[in-house]
């Protein structure tokens, strides 16, 4: 089976400074990516526009060029969003729009000086990372609640609210409440969705405890997973979409291993596909079905273990999810490019850096190959 699909936009990632961004650059272009936000909590932060603003940071202008550099000229489009801090000006939020340099701010702080308004009127998209800050260790993560459902409960809608026009991305979504605030959300709220909370648990995380699969927010329960695959696989998704999240770590950047992040260049697409087979998404392109074929048991061209829904939409649902509502919502161009995703296995590798090594998400889960490659 081959997926020939447009090619698509990893809406958020870790490229991080130095040494290592031209390797994870190179990754990024050799799994089809059109294009890529990249984070800004770098160290310095990116968190002024313009190189002459006077502030110790980094700007977008410094950090897009350090990433062109770096082989991302090669992208047809690269979004650096500005980190939000208190010292964030409404003048440069205004500016940076005008020039269009500027189209997303992160958001790590309560803004109250009048930034979110200012992104409003400029149509600059606010990514969230959605968790409750300062939290108790015993309400952070609980049977009853945790970090994340309480921000989509209690914080969320009211900026929702008091920001009507502000496009808003709810970054990396691990739990059922934010799903059903997202999807019941206006159509100024979308949400991308990483690989890992698509593909496992936090009992897979604890059983062994596989380090390699410590992201924040943390992986949630079953019932959450299957809420997130719900959202992905639906026909008429229009708000759920890729962005990986994919944040590498050399072994020895802490003592235990354990830096936050999952490591998922080169192969996000692949591991995407994993995840909407193990959900019961039937992936065969529609012009490789018979007529007769569409939709019936036989026609399933894999042997996805899950029960099966025999739903023909889903290889429309994963171009969607992949290649389509993530740019639609940042108002991107879809490239008529594309690139080929075949049912073939595929073994995973770890980057070698400078003499360290970035262990890639299968791989520290003891999974050396994937179901899926990419063919060029
Ligand atoms: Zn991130």
């Amino acid at each position: 089976m081959k997926l020939e699909l447009p090619k698509w936009y990893d809406l958020h990632a870790h490229f991080r400074q130095g040494d290592v961004m031209p390797h994870l650059v190179r990754d990024h272009l050799a799994m089809g990516c059109a294009g890529i936000l990249a984070m800004p909590n770098t160290a310095p932060p990116v968190a002024k526009v313009f190189e002459n603003d006077d502030l110790p940071y980094w700007s977008i202008e410094a950090y897009t060029d350090m990433l062109k550099k770096a082989g991302g000229d090669k992208f047809s489009d690269i979004i650096v969003p500005l980190y939000l801090t208190k010292a964030t000006k409404v003048a440069a939020i205004e500016a940076g729009a005008k020039t269009g340099i500027l189209r997303a701010c992160k958001y790590y702080l309560f803004m109250t000086n009048g930034v979110f308004r200012a992104m409003e009127e400029a149509g600059v998209v606010l990514c969230i990372h959605g968790e409750e800050h300062g939290m108790a260790a015993e309400n952070y993560f609980d049977r009853a609640t945790n970090a994340e459902e309480y921000f989509y409960r209690e914080r969320l809608p009211r900026i929702v609210e008091k920001f009507p026009g502000l496009k808003i991305v709810s970054e990396h979504l691990t739990t059922k409440v934010a799903v059903d605030f997202v999807r019941s959300a206006p159509a100024t709220v979308a949400a991308t969705v990483t690989p890992q909370h698509l593909l496992y648990t936090v009992g897979h995380l604890l059983q062994g405890l596989k380090h390699h699969l410590y992201c924040l927010p943390l992986l949630k329960f079953e019932e959450d997973r299957a809420a997130l695959r719900a959202a992905v696989i639906a026909p008429a998704n229009t708000k759920f979409f890729a962005g990986t999240d994919s944040a590498p770590h050399a072994k020895k950047v802490t003592e235990c291993g354990c830096a936050a992040g999952c490591y998922t260049g080169g192969i996000a697409p692949q591991l995407y596909a994993q995840a909407f087979e193990e959900a019961g998404a039937d992936l065969s392109p529609p012009s490789s079905r018979t007529p007769k074929a569409e939709g019936s048991q036989d026609s399933r061209g894999d042997s996805s273990s899950q029960a099966p829904r025999n739903d023909s939409h889903g290889f429309r649902a994963f171009e969607n999810f992949l290649c389509r509502v993530g740019p639609e919502f940042y108002g991107l161009k879809i490239p008529s490019e594309t690139f080929t995703l075949e049912k073939t296995p595929q073994d995973v590798a770890a980057l070698s850096v400078g003499g360290e090594h970035i262990i890639p998400l299968p791989l520290g889960m003891k999974q050396k190959t994937l179901p899926w490659r990419i063919v060029q």
